[in-house]
């Protein structure tokens, strides 16, 4: 009999990185709720984690290997990929091939994809997804620090007295660490928040101040801070003194530039920013937390570094409340640095450009040789694809066609590669559609190993479901790969575990203190422990008392017994010990192209992930906002005759995509915004890669996604339609489609320049109906408004309105009709007119995705009289009472 079976587990979104517990019950259905042990979260999640169950069926899943489209078995596939990598190595060198990963995979897949690369083929071609998350922030941390150190833990967050969020919409790209601090301000009232961000976005309404500052603008705000701190005494010259070089120059620098300098390359004024630099020089506990905002420019790196010596010239660093904080994207972004698995870094955070770090790794894995240099980022690497340089490319685990900047480009270089393989656990991807061999990859909730989330902690990922199909784990493929390659020794891995002490065991190889990164505790960890691992943060050198703060809790943290920080006393991990000031200066002042007169902003949405591979299969996080958009002030509205809801278009100088306009005052004049999500397999023409110019950070690598200069203008669309159907439809001959899943089926939203002859056949079509079925039509040519409706013996097969303008029917009623009883004539007809009735009211449009409560069930519960705040109407209709992401 089957026993259902609760494992602690670990979230595949974000880079909080919260515990999970899931729980596989007798009829397949699985449980997920957040692991109240856990130091991340504390039990709670949010609006993705807790849909997780919604997003691990087998639906659209690779299962099994594929060879030119046709079915293979692992033996065949695996011998074709070894002998192609080995034939390229053979005739152009090691060089010629490249592996491109993602901080998806679990630090275990991830240490043998680097170990093969960089140990065995000789070369540094290995990149990640992560260059376009956090890569200027590694680069900054280096450059100060002299390692690439996050210093604080979460706690910081909690226990600060001024919290400053720069380029971070916390609120929605790392939600639990965001209630976290909602939570701590609401009980200590004299907190601080300041959010800098271009937009108004949902996080600045805990925020005490909101700069609204001009994109790229941060390194002359955060100078204009260093030279504020001096003026006000703030500065701690006994830390400068003993801890680090270099303040005198770089404060000389920074006073070069005046404060009307300053309010121009910001756009702030004077008030705005001495009440910034006021709050920073009063307040000694102070954490700054940045993210894509500050990394996603061409000037990433100087804007890490500009906020990380205002912390080291105040010495707020290393210690409770104290410091400067990234947040990282992704999952295992931090484990992906730790193994090395960037082209510019080696293993275990040992540095690719010290001969004595090559010699220590290639002695380590008694490799043949191993990468004396750096090898292509990110955008050079699809690049030297395009160029025919490199002979064959290894995707894992991500969706470069859809994420990487000139996405068409990236499509191009791949049509034109010699062989490319990629590993996934989706079918049907835009990238897969590239891919010479495809190999079927272990989904979250079937791999087994561990991630590290953005405050250095380790946890494991476990497994509760069986591998379906062929599925293998990536660290198998890999392995499996190398071995055909003729390195058996060096890959001949069983377990995670196996691979997971190895890694340790390298982490500790020879160091002695001297790197940051040594969890050598567990070097020799056996499957036992393994299983049974509990999350800890690093360092963990062996014989030493582990900071596993499994049994943490508030009490604890506010005695400020958490000794997992870094550089409260120095013990930096240059030559000197010292962190390094470094100089930076603004990035000179671009002229507005009179072609791309506006700035496009790119980031990530409440409920979607990524590219949507996962969280476009759950209807509760598809209703949240289910059509990629562009965010668009009234003013400029106005300006350009763009109304709510109306369709745009968005060129830049790479290419263009159409959106819906939604109108905010949240979003600055002259500037717009656009999420990142919405694929082919979503959307028509929404990529909104395809607008980024291949333009990189220099220190970095790190693509510029947040400052792109582009022309909006009103799609003129002749006509708007809006579907909901029981089954994913084929092929949509409208310009412009965008599908989401909705209960019982899809819904689709459509537009189109010129209308079909035949709506009718149109209609059929989007339906998939057969002659059988009932097909009820309404047509009024005058003012361009077409209705259909077909059913079957089940119901409602689906419905299509077509309007002259937006179609105003309510998505949320029309997607209750799939499942509502159309036995007689009345619902179907009030189907085909698109109207509730007023025995039927519509919750409208959804705010609260974990218990899909719509605006207008919370509107009327207000006007009832009986709620009056935020916390009344989570009690009266559970909204917000679970993430809390919709407050
Ligand atoms: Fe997952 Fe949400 Fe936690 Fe991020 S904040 S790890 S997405 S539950």
């Amino acid at each position: 009999m089957f026993e259902p079976r609760t494992v602690k587990t670990t979230c595949p979104y974000c880079g909080v990185g919260c515990g999970v517990l899931a729980t596989r019950r007798a009829d397949g259905t699985v449980d997920i709720t957040g692991d109240p042990d856990h130091p991340a979260n504390f039990g709670r999640l949010c609006s993705k984690g807790s849909a997780l169950a919604e997003t691990i069926d087998l639906d659209g899943r690779l299962l099994y290997p594929e060879v030119d489209g046709k079915r293979s078995t692992w033996d065949a596939a695996l011998n074709l990929v070894a002998g192609k990598f080995s034939d390229a190595i053979r005739n152009y060198g090691p060089h010629s091939v490249a592996f491109y990963v993602s901080g998806q995979l679990l630090s275990e897949d991830y240490y043998v994809a680097n170990k093969l690369m960089k140990g065995f083929i000789g070369s540094a071609n290995i990149d990640t997804n992560s260059r376009l998350c956090m890569a200027s922030t590694v680069a900054g941390h280096k450059r100060a620090f002299g390692s690439d150190t996050v210093p604080g833990t979460y706690a910081d967050l909690e226990e600060a007295d001024l919290v400053v969020l720069v380029g971070s919409n916390l609120a929605w790209c790392h939600p639990v660490l965001y209630q976290r601090l909602a939570a701590a301000k609401e009980r200590r009232p004299a907190m601080r928040v300041v959010l800098i961000d271009p937009r108004r976005t949902m996080t600045a309404d805990i925020a005490d101040l909101h700069l609204a500052i001009k994109p790229d603008g941060d390194v002359a705000l955060f100078n204009g801070l260093l030279c504020a701190l001096d003026d006000a005494g703030a500065i701690d010259e006994d830390y400068i003194a003993d801890h680090t070089s270099g303040f005198a120059e770089t404060l000389s620098a920074a006073r070069r530039m005046m404060r009307e300098d300053i309010s121009e390359l910001t756009g702030l004024s004077g008030p705005k920013i001495s009440a910034f630099y006021d709050l920073f020089a009063d307040r000694e506990k102070t954490v700054t937390v940045f993210s894509q905002g500050v990394n996603q420019s061409v000037c990433g790196t100087g804007k890490v570094n500009a906020i990380i010596n205002c912390h080291l010239a105040t010495g707020r660093i290393g210690r409770p409340g104290m410091g400067p904080f990234s947040v990282t994207g992704q999952p295992n972004a931090m484990g992906g640095r730790e193994v090395g698995g960037l082209a510019n870094t080696l293993a275990a955070h040992m540095d690719i450009e010290d001969a004595a770090s090559r010699n220590r790794v290639k002695r380590f894995w008694s490799s043949p040789v191993i990468a004396d240099q750096p090898g292509l980022k990110a955008v050079d690497l699809f690049k030297a694809v395009g160029e025919g340089r490199i002979k064959a490319l290894w995707i894992m685990a991500t969706n470069p066609v859809d994420s990487m900047p000139e996405a068409s480009a990236v499509e191009d270089a791949l049509r034109t590669c010699p062989f490319v393989v990629i590993s996934d656990i989706m079918a049907d991807t835009d990238t897969i559609a590239y891919a010479h061999v495809k190999l079927p990859a272990a989904a979250w909730g079937e791999k087994d190993g561990t991630v590290t989330n953005s405050e250095r902690r380790i946890s494991r990922q476990r497994p509760f479901l069986p591998l379906p199909g062929d599925v293998q784990p990536d660290w198998w493929i890999v392995s499996e790969v190398a071995k055909r390659m003729g390195f058996a020794a060096g890959f001949g891995h069983t377990a995670p575990a196996t691979i997971f002490a190895e890694h340790a065991a390298l982490s500790a190889f020879e160091n002695g203190g001297e790197r940051d990164f040594d969890i050598g505790a567990h070097a020799a960890i056996s499957q036992e422990d393994y299983a049974s691992l509990e999350p800890f943060q690093w360092p963990a050198p062996h014989n030493e008392r582990n900071c596993n703060e499994r049994n943490c809790n508030e009490q604890r943290r506010n005695e400020q017994k958490c000794d997992s920080r870094f550089f409260a006393t120095g013990a930096f991990h240059t030559a000197d010990a010292k962190a390094r000031f470094v100089t930076v200066a603004p990035p000179s002042k671009t002229e507005p192209s009179p072609e791309f007169p506006m700035i496009l902003n790119t980031g990530r949405v409440r409920d979607h992930w990524h590219t949507m591979t996962r969280t476009g299969k759950s209807q509760r996080l598809s209703a949240h906002l289910a059509e990629p958009y562009a965010e668009i002030n009234p003013v400029d509205g106005l300006r350009l005759g763009i109304r709510d809801a109306d369709l745009v278009r968005v060129k830049s100088s790479c290419g263009e995509i159409i959106v819906r306009a939604l109108l905010s005052k949240r979003q600055s004049e002259n500037a717009i915004f656009v999420p990142m999500h919405w694929s082919g397999r979503f959307a028509s023409i929404a990529r909104v890669a395809t607008l980024v110019p291949p333009i990189v950070d220099p220190h970095s690598g790190q693509p510029a996604l947040k400052n792109i200069q582009v022309h909006l203008s009103r799609f003129d669309a002749a006509w708007y339609g809006f579907a909901v159907l029981r089954s994913r439809p084929e092929n949509i001959a409208a310009t412009y489609w965008a599908l989401a899943r909705c209960a019982g089926g899809w819904r689709v939203e459509l537009g189109g320049q010129e209308r079909s002859e035949n709506c009718t056949g149109f209609a059929r079509a989007l339906f998939g109906a057969s002659k059988d079925d009932t097909l009820l039509a309404y047509h009024d040519e005058k003012s361009g408004q077409h209705r259909y409706a077909a059913f079957d013996q089940k119901g409602l097969i689906g419905a299509f309105y077509i309007a002259a303008n937006p179609v105003a029917v309510s998505r949320s009623w029309a997607v209750r009709q799939l499942a509502a009883d159309m036995s007689a004539a009345a619902p179907r007809y009030r189907v085909l007119a698109g109207r509730s009735g007023a025995d039927l009211p519509d919750p409208g449009a959804i705010v609260c995705s974990c218990y899909s409560v719509g605006i207008n069930q919370i509107t009327a519960t207000l006007a009832s009289g009986e709620c009056q705040s935020v916390k009344d109407i989570g009690k009266a209709l559970k909204a917000g009472t679970n993430c809390g992401s919709c407050r």
